[in-house]
């Protein structure tokens, strides 16, 4: 039996690899998984419909709240500004990720500010954890950028 953060990232992966994109999301709450999401920037013409935006949107739709405290995301790539922002505002208080904004940005265009450094300049504390598989991230990364 995987600790829950690593089955639940894997779901985050799978969801990448299902949209064809290095960039899947889940959210969940302890063990039981809500929602996963990919990038859809291509597919809907939409520059803010990054992985972990989706999830959040997805999240909020389904127990029709904005207030996401108790939840965790999991995501392949450490969150670019925008979406670091929306966990900020979503109430999320804990992220798990793969990959990093420097690994990111060796492979495509990237916002190099860290999601750490958010929590300096935020009303609110979000604990950020890397590294999370980011084996499996680093695939999926070099599969597709
Ligand atoms: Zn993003």
């Amino acid at each position: 039996m995987l600790k829950p953060y690593l089955s639940h990232m894997h779901a985050a992966i799978e969801a990448a690899s299902a949209g064809k994109t290095p960039f899947g999301a889940a959210i969940a709450m302890g063990d039981e998984l809500f929602v996963t999401a990919a990038n859809n920037t291509t597919s809907l013409h939409d520059p803010t419909a990054h992985a972990e935006v989706m999830a959040i949107r997805k999240m909020g739709s389904q127990i029709q709240k904005t207030d996401l405290s108790g939840f965790t995301l999991y995501t392949t790539c450490e969150p670019c500004p925008m979406c670091a922002s929306a966990v900020v505002w979503s109430g999320i208080g804990t992220v798990y990720y793969g990959c990093t904004i420097p690994q990111i940005s060796t492979r495509m265009d990237q916002i190099t500010l860290r999601s750490d450094e958010l929590n300096r300049y935020s009303f609110r504390n979000v604990d950020w954890i890397g590294g999370v598989l980011v084996q499996d991230c680093l695939k999926l990364l070099n599969r597709y950028s």
